[in-house]
């Protein structure tokens, strides 16, 4: 047999649950299934090959299906930094208008946070009239939308919206929506006024997302550029 290279162990912290989970660096036979994915542009299939990484690589229990899509970023942000080195190079456009200047920018993947985490847990309630409330959770794997759910922006946007919804008060009355049928909490999302509506959305924008300020100056025109990256796929582009 021929020696097989050992591979270090590490740990970190689930953002969402706050659980201490241990993994090991992605090696050359998970860079493969990723690079094959992000060949394809399509954001299922990288995704897809993104959670099969987690997979391999976290160690202890964890079911993915439970993860927030933050959570499934940062875990994979984290693999990757202990895989491929704790730095990626960006090319940057210059956000100048007319200015057609562009910037390698060295982005610090430990640096990378996840954004909102208690603010979104504290406004996870929201009062929709005198009797109803509504408690609020954040998008999990499992909730990926079938292709009946996404007919238009609008139906995906309601569907994400009743996903979203994990408890309803009512009077004396509590619905734990795991225990109704899809259809009757999206339902429930149509009969909102949109002020009632707009409540949902705003939670839905405010949830966590990965983070990191990129600061870069331009050398074309010397404007001092400051970015927000939001999500995964801000940080490979
Ligand atoms: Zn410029």
């Amino acid at each position: 047999m021929l020696p097989i290279i050992a591979t270090p162990k590490y740990e970190m912290i689930v953002p969402s649950t706050g659980e201490s989970i241990t993994y090991r660096p992605y090696v050359v036979k998970e860079e493969k299934i990723l690079l094959i994915a992000l060949e394809t542009q399509d954001d299922i299939q990288i995704e897809k090959s993104v959670t099969d990484i987690i997979k391999q690589c976290v160690e202890s229990p964890l079911n993915i299906n439970d993860l927030t899509t933050f959570d499934i970023e940062m875990i994979f942000i984290t693999l990757r930094s202990k895989s491929v080195g704790e730095g990626v190079k960006l090319i940057m456009k210059c956000e100048v208008e007319d200015c057609d200047g562009s910037e390698d920018v060295f982005l610090e993947l430990d640096k990378i946070t996840v954004s909102n985490l208690e603010e979104s847990k504290e406004n996870k309630s929201i009062k929709i009239n005198d009797d109803i409330s509504i408690d609020m959770r954040w998008l999990k794997t499992n909730d990926r939308l079938n292709q009946a759910q996404r007919k238009t922006g609008t139906d995906t946007i309601i569907n994400s919206a009743a996903k979203c919804i994990e408890t309803i008060y009512s009077g004396e009355e509590t619905f734990a929506t795991k225990d109704a049928p899809h259809k009757e909490v999206v339902a429930f999302v149509e009969s909102l006024n949109s002020d009632q509506f707009a409540k949902i959305l705003e939670f839905m924008q405010a949830s966590p997302a990965l983070s990191y300020d990129l600061v870069y100056k331009c050398k074309t025109c010397g404007h001092e550029n400051e970015k927000e990256l939001r999500g995964l796929s801000d940080f490979f582009t």
